[in-house]
C-alpha cells in the first residue's frame, strides 16, 4: 500500500509556536504552569500537558502566582493586564499573525477609526481583536450584518484570521462599492487554505483519506468533510486506535491528512500503524519481509551491521586489512550501546515510537542480557586487536555507562545544573556520533602496527560525521517527542531547519575529506566510489526538505542501509 502524507499535515506556525513555548515552560519558568484556556483542541495534547504539569486555567483568580501561557488566539490587552495583577507571569503565545491583526487595530483605534472585525462573535482570536478596539469594535458574521451597521465616518475592516475566504472577498467587494472609504485589510492566514486545498487536491489521488485530529477540532471536521464531497472515503481518527484497519487494508493508495492542533507524533504513529498494517492483515512475503524488518531494527541488529559494514569500508580506506575482531568489536559495541540508549529511553520513545517502546518494556530481561552479552564480547574482541584497543573500548562503554548517572551530587554546587553527561544539551548526538566513530575507524588504527595516524584520524573524522548526520536527522524527525520529555538535542537547540543545514555542511565536508584524501592517496583509491554514502545521504535530507517525512520502519532501513551500502561498495571494489 502506498502511504501519502500531505504536507501541510498537522500544526500551523502559530499553534507550533504556542505549543513549543508551553513544553518549554516547566523547565524555564516559575511553577505551577497554566494555559488561559486549553491551547488547542486535541483530547491527547491536552492529556500530555496535563502529565508534564501544564493544566488550563478558565477563570482568573484574584490572587495566584506561577506563569500563564496566552494561547495563539490571543487576549484583550485588559486580560494579560488582570493576569499580572493577579500576579502571574504571563508568556504571550499570541501568533505573530494575530499580534499583527491586533497592532493594525490599536493603531487606528488611536486615531478614532471604528474597527469592523469580521468573524466569530465568539470566538477567542475575535474576543481578543474587539478588546484591542474597545468601544469602537463591531464584529460581524455576514454581509447582511454588515449592511446592517450605521456608516461611520472612518473605519478598517479586519477578518478572523482563520475565517472563510469567499465571505470575505463578497464583503471587500462590497465595502469597495458602498463604503468606498473605509480601509480594507487582508488578514486571513492562508494556512488553513493551503490545508484545505491540500486535502482536495489528495483526495483525488488516493483511494482513501485518514484525517487525524481531535473530533472537537472544528478544522479538522472541515478536512473530513472536504474528503467526503469528493465522494472519497473518509476516515476521521483522534489516534491510530481507532484506524479500521480491515477497512484500509483493501485500498491501494491512502492519504493522510491532519488538523492545525494535531501533532506530528499523533500522525507518525498513525503513519507507523498503517505501514505495518500487512503484518497484522497480510500473510504474503511483504508482511514477511516487514516483520523481518521492523525485528532487525527493534532489536537493533540492523544499526549493528550497519556500523560493521561502515567499519569495514573504513579499514579499506586506512588502506587496513578488515579483520574480524575489529569488525566484531564495532557490530557487538553499536548493538550494545543502542539498546542501552532505547532501553533508558523508553519516556521519549513512548512518544517517538511506540512500538519500540511497547517492545523494550514488554522483553526487556532478555534486551539487558542481549546489551550486556553484546558489550562483554564486544570487549574480547577488542582485547584480541591489542592493549591500545581494548582500553579505549572499555573506557567508551563505561562512559557509556556512566551517561544516565549523577555524577555530581546534588549537594555540590546547588545551582549547578550539569550533574550528569546527560545534562549536557546535544551531548547524545555528540557522544554517539564519536563512539560510532571511534569504534568503527579508530580502535582498527590502534591497533595497526604500522600507526597510519592521519589516515586513522580522518578515518575517525569521516565516521563520525556520518553517524551524526545519521543520529542528527532521527533527531529531527523526533524533535516534538524529544520537547516533550525535556531532551534537548541539537535540532531543539538549533531548530530544524538550521539544524537540516548544518547536516548539509557536514555532508559536503565528507565528501571534500573523501576526494582529497584519495586524491593524496592518504586514503585508497575506495575514497572516491564511497561518495555515494554521503551523497545519498544528502538526498534524503534534500527530500526531506521539501516533503517532510515522518520516521517508519521503511525510512529507518533506508537510512540504516546507506551505511549496508559502503561495507558493499568496500566489499565489491577494494
Ligand atoms: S491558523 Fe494562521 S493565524 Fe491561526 S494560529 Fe495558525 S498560523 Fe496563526
Amino acid at each position: 500500500m502506498k502511504i501519502v502524507v500531505a504536507k501541510t499535515a498537522g500544526f500551523c506556525m502559530g499553534v507550533r509556536r504556542a505549543v513549543e513555548l508551553a513544553l518549554d515552560a516547566p523547565s524555564q519558568q516559575q511553577k505551577p504552569i497554566f494555559t488561559y484556556g486549553p491551547l488547542i483542541h486535541n483530547p491527547q495534547v491536552l492529556a500530555m500537558f496535563v502529565e508534564r504539569g501544564i493544566t488550563v486555567m478558565e477563570k482568573i483568580p484574584p490572587k495566584g502566582s506561577g506563569t500563564v501561557l496566552v494561547r495563539a488566539h490571543g487576549v484583550p490587552p485588559e486580560t494579560k493586564q488582570q493576569l499580572k495583577q493577579a500576579g502571574f507571569t504571563v508568556i504571550d503565545a499570541t501568533c505573530p499573525r494575530v499580534v499583527k491583526v491586533q497592532a493594525i487595530i490599536k493603531r487606528f483605534a488611536r486615531k478614532g477609526f471604528a474597527a469592523i472585525i469580521v468573524g466569530d462573535q465568539d470566538h477567542p482570536e475575535v474576543i481578543s481583536l474587539q478588546g484591542f478596539a474597545g468601544q469602537a469594535g463591531h464584529v460581524v458574521g455576514s454581509l447582511e450584518a454588515l449592511q446592517n451597521l450605521p456608516v461611520f465616518d472612518q473605519a478598517i475592516v479586519v477578518a478572523q484570521t482563520t475565517q472563510n475566504e469567499r465571505l470575505y472577498q463578497q464583503i471587500k467587494t462590497w465595502v469597495g462599492e458602498h463604503r468606498a472609504h473605509y480601509e480594507l485589510f487582508d488578514t486571513i492566514c492562508d494556512s488553513t487554505e493551503k490545508r484545505q486545498a491540500e486535502v482536495r487536491k489528495l483526495a483525488h489521488e488516493v483511494d482513501a483519506v485518514v484525517v487525524v485530529g481531535g473530533k472537537s477540532s472544528g478544522n479538522t471536521r472541515r478536512l473530513a468533510e472536504i474528503v467526503s464531497e469528493s465522494e472519497k472515503c473518509a476516515y476521521h481518527v483522534e489516534t491510530e486506535t481507532e484506524l479500521d484497519l480491515k477497512a484500509l487494508s483493501r485500498v491501494q493508495t491512502v492519504g493522510i491528512t491532519a488538523g492545525a492542533s494535531t501533532p506530528t507524533w499523533i500522525i507518525r504513529h498513525v503513519v507507523r500503524a498503517i505501514e505495518q498494517m500487512p503484518m497484522q492483515t497480510g500473510l504474503g512475503w511483504r508482511s514477511h519481509l516487514l516483520r523481518v524488518q521492523r525485528l532487525a531494527l527493534l532489536t537493533n541488529v540492523y544499526v549493528a551491521l550497519a556500523a560493521g559494514c561502515l567499519s569495514y569500508a573504513v579499514m579499506h580506506l586506512q588502506h587496513l586489512r578488515p579483520s574480524l575482531p575489529a569488525l566484531s568489536a564495532a557490530i557487538l559495541y553499536i548493538m550494545s550501546m543502542h539498546i542501552l540508549n532505547h532501553l533508558t529511553g523508553r519516556a521519549e520513545d513512548s512518544y517517538n515510537d511506540p512500538d519500540r517502546e511497547r517492545f523494550y518494556s514488554r522483553h526487556k530481561r532478555p534486551l539487558i542480557f542481549m546489551a550486556l552479552a553484546a558489550g562483554a564480547i564486544g570487549l574480547v574482541a577488542a582485547y584480541r586487536m591489542g592493549a591500545l584497543a581494548f582500553w579505549t573500548l572499555l573506557a567508551m562503554s563505561l562512559l557509556g555507562l556512566s551517561y544516565n548517572l549523577r555524577l555530581i551530587p546534588s549537594r555540590m554546587w546547588p545551582s549547578f545544573h550539569f550533574r550528569r553527561i546527560k545534562d549536557f544539551p546535544g551531548s547524545k548526538t555528540i557522544l554517539i556520533a564519536l563512539a560510532w566513530g571511534v569504534v568503527t575507524a579508530g580502535l582498527p588504527a590502534l591497533a595497526d602496527a604500522e600507526g597510519r595516524w592521519l589516515s586513522g584520524t580522518l578515518a575517525v573524522a569521516l565516521a563520525s560525521a556520518l553517524a551524526f548526520s545519521r543520529t542528527a536527522f532521527f533527531d529531527i524527525l523526533d524533535i516534538q517527542g524529544d520537547r516533550i520529555v525535556g531532551k534537548e538535542t541539537i535540532p531543539i537547540l538549533m531548530g530544524p531547519v538550521r539544524a537540516l543545514k548544518l547536516l548539509k555542511v557536514t555532508l559536503a565536508g565528507v565528501l571534500i575529506l573523501l576526494c582529497l584524501s584519495a586524491w593524496t592517496g592518504i586514503f585508497s583509491h575506495l575514497g572516491f566510489p564511497l561518495i555515494v554514502v554521503p551523497a545519498a545521504f544528502w538526498a534524503i535530507i534534500v527530500v526531506h526538505e521539501r516533503d517532510p517525512m515522518f520516521s517508519g520502519v521503511q525510512l529507518e532501513f533506508l537510512v540504516e542501509s546507506i551505511f549496508v551500502l559502503s561495507g558493499l561498495l568496500a566489499f565489491l571494489m577494494a
